[in-house]
């Protein structure tokens, strides 16, 4: 499954930030699979349609969908030269699908800061650079040996060789190779390179109690903006020790305490949010008198692909799925009535699944 890693400089909020992760996360029980990392904190996706449906289908049970993140720990200056853990975490950055960036937006006296003062566009900064710099190292790897196969005129390697020239040229001037826009059949050669500076990215600013409180954004969360729309990047607002305790609380205390502050959604529901649309995921629904449940699909996948997330059996024997948005069938109240208005359709094997579906697979065994 799909996996955002958290990444920062020391003393940012990282550790309080995957604590209120792990302790909102989903039971281990229930998800075996979540006990294997102890980096990895798997919790579910706020999702309001789920509890209409709920309201509407009345289920026996009710089943979120879920979403992974994994801690990854030890970035400083210098990692790319193998610094402190730099290699590993170079590694396991590689392993994830998209990178939450945790820049500190808050000033506290009692907490040190690695280079000595609060600037968020400066850590920002350390931290790319280092992908960058790996970047470079990959490119230039990559570039002798296409280098060498160019000389020999083949077409192939010259077009290669032109797409390494721009990206170098790019992350020789300090920016990510992400501010590249690609040709879909440049994306071929460049998903190859498996670069980390092209990996999606969300800028999580660490704010204070009293910031969260105030609403609005401060100068150093104004200033990550304005960076992050240069790299078209979002950013979402987050208070670390707050989510910490928020996440203690059933749903009903978690609710009462973000109106006592004044707060919609809570910052770990915004981040869960913004890194699932990051991840260009959606979500589709199966809504049985047993059981209403969420499922996450990549957009893009076909009826059968989507299927074969439920088990690998629907995907084999699929034949049609009855398929309803869930608009329609929340306006129309039930399966029933939505069918005699003609809105749940039969779809075949080539059916983009939309997100919001709600879907009844029809397969052979
Ligand atoms: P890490 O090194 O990035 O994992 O940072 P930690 O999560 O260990 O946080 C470093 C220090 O900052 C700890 O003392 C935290 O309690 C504190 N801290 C984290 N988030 C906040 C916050 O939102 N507000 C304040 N005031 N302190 C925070």
């Amino acid at each position: 499954s799909l996996t955002a890693g958290i990444v920062g400089l020391p003393n940012v909020g990282k550790s309080t930030l995957f604590n209120a992760i792990t302790k909102a996360g989903v039971e281990a029980a229930n998800y075996p699979f979540a006990t294997i990392d102890p980096n990895v904190g798997v919790v579910e996706v706020p999702d309001e349609r789920l509890n209409k449906l709920t309201e509407l289908v009345k289920p026996k049970k009710t089943v979120p969908t879920t979403f992974e993140f994994t801690d990854i720990a030890g970035i400083v200056k210098g990692a790319s030269k193998g610094e402190g853990l730099g290699n590993k975490f170079l590694a396991n950055i590689r392993q994830v699908d998209a990178i939450c960036h945790v820049v500190r937006c808050f000033e506290d006296d009692n907490i040190t800061h690695v280079s000595g003062k609060v600037d968020p566009l400066d850590d920002v900064e350390t931290i790319n650079l280092e992908l960058i710099f790996a970047d470079l190292e990959s490119i230039e790897k990559r570039y002798t040996r296409i280098s060498k196969i160019a000389r020999t005129k083949d077409k192939d390697a010259l077009y290669e060789l032109a797409i390494l020239d721009k990206i170098k040229e790019t992350l020789e001037a300090g920016k990510s190779a992400r501010t590249i826009e690609f040709t879909p059949e440049e994306e071929v050669y460049v998903k190859n390179l498996f670069l980390l500076t092209t990996k999606p990215v969300l800028y999580v600013a660490n704010i204070s109690e009293e910031d969260v409180i105030a609403g609005g954004d401060n100068e150093m969360v104004q200033a990550v903006r304005a960076f992050a729309a240069t790299e078209d990047a979002e950013v979402v607002t987050v208070c670390a020790r707050i989510e910490e305790e928020v996440a203690e609380l059933d749903d009903e205390e978690k609710a009462e305490f973000l109106k006592e502050l004044g707060i919609e959604q809570s910052g770990l529901d915004q981040l869960i949010q913004k890194a699932y649309t990051l991840l260009g995921l959606g979500t589709y629904f199966t809504a049985g008198e047993k059981e209403v449940r969420a499922w996450t699909f990549k957009l893009g996948m076909k009826a059968p692909q989507t299927a074969g997330i439920i088990h690998s059996d629907f995907e084999r024997g699929f034949i049609r799925a009855e398929t309803v948005s869930y608009d329609d069938l929340l306006q129309y109240g039930s399966m029933q009535a939505a069918k005699e208005a003609g809105r749940v359709r039969l779809e075949g094997k080539d059916y983009v699944v939309q997100d919001g579906d709600v879907m009844e697979f029809r397969f052979n065994v």
